[in-house]
């Protein structure tokens, strides 16, 4: 059967660089969220504490209860919390104000800020009434935090979000003093802004999804990072044949041999999550050889009849040829296929 193989020496190196740029271990938050970008969420959280990180964000409250028990902390992103009992290190991110309001009382949580993306956060307005609103329902505000809308784009923009979020820290710090809220944590960084910057100056961590795995989509113009892909993707061999010359292989026959040729099919097909190619375009596997004919929910054709083949350890080609980005080729990939750590 198929299989993603996942590299722990070139996860630890990318955090090593990482944790450089942050300023230690304790100084990344790593973002596990949708299965780990694929990769496999219990996998790479055992990993990540393995490694000697205490944070973790997540998507929902499922994923959150997973890990909970390796990491200091588990940060909810999407997920709205429920009045059930939920572990004691999970906590989770605030949108708005009506995500404030119909909070249960005692919830730990981080409040996102809107510093300039607008798809998420508190305004910088609406500071005073949050606050209000956190320490009349005891909340526990465990960290404040906004987003970056084009950290991986060489404009201004990162800089003119990071000075939005440095006034709005002042004035929350402020409030939480006169309230006698316990210290808070604020980030920012994620994986592209982290690179990018010299330092995450007075953030107390970054949250790093995308290079933790091996990739980053910040323009080799701005600056480029040894990072090392983490995840292979492996199919195996189901049946070999002889197509004779002028036969056609697949969906539509949109394959020809020119030549008597053999030709395998393997085990991995668009219902594993990877993009489906109408064989009009064929794609290169990771040694080159290219794919032959329509890719099938289960099954794709190459040449020749090796026992098992590598379809890609470094998803920046694919991502390029399916006109989307690394985190979507990765992202796909279908939970069940096995994860072998090598
Ligand atoms: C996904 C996500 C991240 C991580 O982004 P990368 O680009 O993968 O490093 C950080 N913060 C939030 C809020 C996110 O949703």
């Amino acid at each position: 059967m198929a299989f993603i193989t996942i590299n722990k020496a070139h996860f630890f190196h990318n955090l090593d660089l990482l944790c450089a740029k942050a300023g230690g271990k304790t100084k990344l938050m790593a973002v596990l969220k949708d299965n780990a970008y694929g990769h496999d969420l219990r996998t790479m959280a055992e990993l990540a504490a393995e490694y000697g990180l205490l944070r973790a964000a997540v998507k929902n409250i499922e994923e959150a209860e997973s890990i909970a028990d390796l990491f200091e902390e588990v940060l909810v992103l999407v997920d709205h919390p429920t009045c059930k009992t939920l572990s004691p290190s999970i906590s989770f991110a605030t949108h708005s104000y009506e995500a404030l309001q119909a909070l249960p009382e005692g919830a730990s949580i981080h409040l996102s800020l809107d510093s300039g993306m607008h798809r998420n956060g508190i305004k910088e307005e609406d500071i005073e009434a949050a606050m209000a609103l956190i320490h009349a329902k005891k909340l526990r505000l465990k960290g404040v935090f906004t987003h970056f809308r084009s950290a991986d784009e060489l404009n201004s923009e990162l800089f003119w979000q990071r000075a939005n979020f440095e006034r709005a820290k002042l004035k929350i710090k402020a409030i939480a003093q006169a309230y006698g809220m316990p210290s808070i944590a604020f980030h920012s960084c994620n994986s592209a802004a982290l690179l990018r910057v010299s330092s995450i100056g007075s953030d107390d961590y970054a949250r790093s999804g995308i290079a933790m795995y091996g990739y980053t989509t910040l323009p080799s113009s701005i600056a480029s990072f040894d990072l090392k892909p983490v995840l292979a993707l492996w199919a195996e061999k189901l049946s070999s044949r002889i197509l004779k010359q002028g036969e056609r292989v697949g969906y539509g026959g949109v394959y020809e041999a020119k030549e008597d040729e053999l030709i395998s099919t393997y085990d991995i097909g668009y219902g594993d999550g990877f993009f489906r190619f109408d064989g009009f375009t064929p794609v290169p596997m990771a040694d080159g050889s290219l794919t032959k004919g329509r890719m099938s929910m289960d099954s794709f054709c190459l040449g020749g009849d090796a026992k098992k083949v590598c379809m890609f350890e470094d998803a920046n080609p694919l991502a390029k040829q399916f006109n989307t980005i690394s985190y979507e080729i990765i992202t796909k990939l279908y939970p069940a296929l096995k994860r072998v750590i090598i």
